[in-house]
């Protein structure tokens, strides 16, 4: 990382793994074509190693081959699947209008909700409890006979909070309700939930590289495209693929799947070992559930600081967040969701974890932090 800073954010985006580039190199050189060229073998080839891409992320996700529809990214997957299960619902003439999520879902889910609010739509947002997770019985309340979609994320990228998403999943199924799930934080990190309608992902949360995601659709639930003019992905998201970033993200998938379950623990106990150190310091407060929650996060609020000081100190040594890298400076909406002031969000920290966090990276983020307290909180 450039001049010494220790880069502890990688909930905004990680480092593309180097396998993940060795396996995407032959295809911008040498095997360019376009898969959607099916008169020549190198359009023949380059549509095969997408098929194997497709069926190989698909099933960890816990979809069939053809549930894939790949796009740039999360933001453009949730801003498919939320519109085009609306628009959907629209143009088949129902009438099911209302659509629910949790307050401290990522912007990519908030806009496009509230678009639709502004077009004939019923928005419902949740509070959070105060460790950030859903309440089950708000939900049970919300869901009426005109709900439509839910969209929850299995984890959320400034806490960490993981949801009980198989039980969102029962509640809603029960009552004919779409769930769609933006997995961006979970996919690659945690086991992601069975069950679901529409699951958001996006490569560069996962080692992958950045531009690429992809929507898994359960087969059955209509989607109106949001992006017109080609026949690519069954006509629902127009576009040339960009093959290197399709193998690169399975590559990526791949990887995630082969070491997560070492991964987390070893980041839980670099992320525990910080905590600890933060508590030393005295004043300090965690923000979320301290147990359902990604092993690699730690947000907390840190009391007698202002947050532009703080952020302007911690800047000069450490690369880390005061909420979503997407807020563009705001306090964190999702701070604010579970109850903390605009002041108190703004001196908040996200610490985020990754495959390359070393015990000397936390132990330096802890010496970083406690040398800015000092100056700060000096009377
Ligand atoms: C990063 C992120 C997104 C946006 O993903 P892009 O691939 O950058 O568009 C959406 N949702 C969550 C939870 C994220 O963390």
């Amino acid at each position: 990382m450039a001049s010494g800073v220790t880069y502890l954010d990688y909930q905004s985006t990680t480092p593309c793994d180097p396998a993940v580039v060795q396996a995407m190199a032959p295809w911008w050189t040498e095997d360019f074509a376009n898969p959607a060229s099916r008169l020549h073998r190198p359009g023949l080839t380059a549509a095969a190693v997408v098929q194997h891409a497709r069926s190989s992320i698909a099933a960890s996700l816990g979809f069939g081959p053809e549930a894939l529809i790949f796009c740039s990214g999360a933001s453009e997957a949730n801003n498919l699947a939320i519109k085009g299960v609306a628009e959907a619902e629209l143009r088949r003439g129902g009438s099911r209008r209302r659509l629910i999520c949790l307050a401290t879902e990522h912007r990519a889910v908030l806009d496009p909700m509230r678009y639709l609010a502004g077009h004939g739509f019923e928005l419902v947002c949740l509070a959070p409890q105060a460790d950030g997770r859903i309440d089950l019985n708000q939900l049970e309340e919300a869901l009426s006979a005109e709900t439509l979609l839910v969209s929850v994320m299995a984890a959320n990228n400034e806490i960490g909070v993981l949801q009980p998403m198989e039980a969102i999943v029962q509640l809603c199924h029960e009552r004919q309700v779409l769930v769609h799930c933006d997995g961006a934080q979970a996919a690659g990190h945690v086991p992601l939930p069975s069950g679901l309608d529409l699951l958001s992902l996006s490569g560069h949360k996962l080692y992958g590289p950045k531009g690429i995601g992809a929507l898994a659709i359960r087969p059955g639930v209509e989607l109106a495209p949001q992006q017109h003019g080609g026949s690519q992905e069954r006509g629902l998201r127009a576009g040339t693929l960009p093959v290197p970033l399709i193998v690169g993200l399975a590559k990526a998938v791949e990887l995630g799947e082969a070491d997560r379950d070492s991964r987390g623990p070893r980041l839980a106990q670099l992320r525990d070992a910080l905590w600890e150190r933060c508590q030393g310091l005295g004043g300090i407060e965690r923000n979320g559930s301290a147990t359902q929650c990604l092993p690699h996060n730690l947000n907390i609020t840190i009391q007698g600081v202002e947050g532009t000081a703080l952020h302007q100190a911690l800047r000069r040594d450490l690369a880390v967040s005061s909420g979503s890298a997407c807020a563009a400076g705001e306090p964190s909406h999702v701070l604010q969701a579970l109850g903390r002031s605009r002041l108190e969000a703004a001196a908040s920290v996200r610490f985020s974890l990754g495959r390359p966090s070393t015990r000397a990276d936390v132990e330096r983020a802890g010496d970083v932090l406690e040398d800015t307290l000092k100056t700060l909180r000096r009377p």
